[in-house]
């Protein structure tokens, strides 16, 4: 399976999953649909699902569009999603697997930015492959999504179940926020020394206009914030020794930042 990253609207990205064997294309969250076609139409390929994460309209709006070009495809979202994502076929619940060519990926529940949100994992299919993460609006690349429908006790749950996944996997989140999302991680826990050289490294690539999605889980939970709430310097910058009223302080300052 390859995944291709087209970028959308202001800041989302759009992935294609391309099984080149048996010619066929998967897209996760079609913010739109044009770019996704002009993609197809470049492979050559037909689009036989789209995988929603979660209801927002950055994240289906290409929906519509798309199954009308391709009116056999399936459309995939959470269970709790039902009625609010765009012809909507298949409802999945934490643990269900979900094929795709030749690989198997597993569905997460993870609520706490909307109260239906998932996440699909596809696992290496191979021991020197890396696993692909696609997490919506869940964890971003130095950061992670605002709580619009769940708790923080959600979240800190929805983030430990992508935090047990192995360090070698790709996180394909849903924006480019990555240099905002480190930008505020200094500021709680300056003093570490592979966010330093990530906050350098992501500031020399964004200024040459490089995507910094994909990033890599193992790198996440050395560097995200929000993966971090039981270090001793955040909760310190959160003035608590509680994991998860350590994770809410820190997503109220991210709020405010
Ligand atoms: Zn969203
Ligand atoms: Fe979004």
């Amino acid at each position: 399976m390859q995944v291709f990253r087209i970028k959308a609207l202001s800041d989302n990205y759009i992935f294609l999953l391309y099984d080149a064997e048996q010619n066929i294309a998967a897209v996760v969250d079609p913010a739109e649909a044009q770019p996704v076609l002009t993609k197809l139409d470049e492979l050559k390929v037909e689009l036989i699902a789209i995988f929603n994460t979660h209801h927002h309209y950055d994240h289906v709006g290409g929906n519509q569009k798309l199954i009308e070009k391709f009116p056999q495809l399936t459309v995939y979202g959470g269970i709790s999603d039902k009625g609010r994502i765009p012809q909507q076929k298949v409802f999945l619940e934490d643990g269900d697997r979900i094929n795709f060519g030749d690989g198997t990926g597993e569905v997460l529940f993870v609520p706490g930015h909307t109260r239906a949100h998932i996440a699909y994992y596809f696992p290496p299919q191979k021991s020197e492959e890396m696993g692909n993460l696609f997490c919506g609006d869940t964890l971003f690349a130095g950061g992670c999504g605002r709580l619009f429908e769940g708790t923080p006790a959600q979240m800190v749950n929805s983030l430990s179940k992508i935090r047990a996944l192995p360090d070698n996997t790709r996180v394909w989140c849903a924006h480019e926020y990555t240099l905002k999302n480190l930008q505020f991680a200094m500021t709680v826990d300056s003093k570490n020394p592979e966010l330093q050289q990530r906050y350098e490294l992501v500031l020399a690539h964004r200024s040459r206009q490089e995507a910094t999605v994909p990033s890599l889980l193992g790198v996440e939970k050395q560097t995200n914030p929000f993966l971090r709430w039981e270090q001793p310097a955040l909760q310190l910058a959160a003035n608590s020794n509680d994991s998860v009223q350590t994770f809410a302080r820190l997503r109220e300052m991210k709020d405010r930042f």
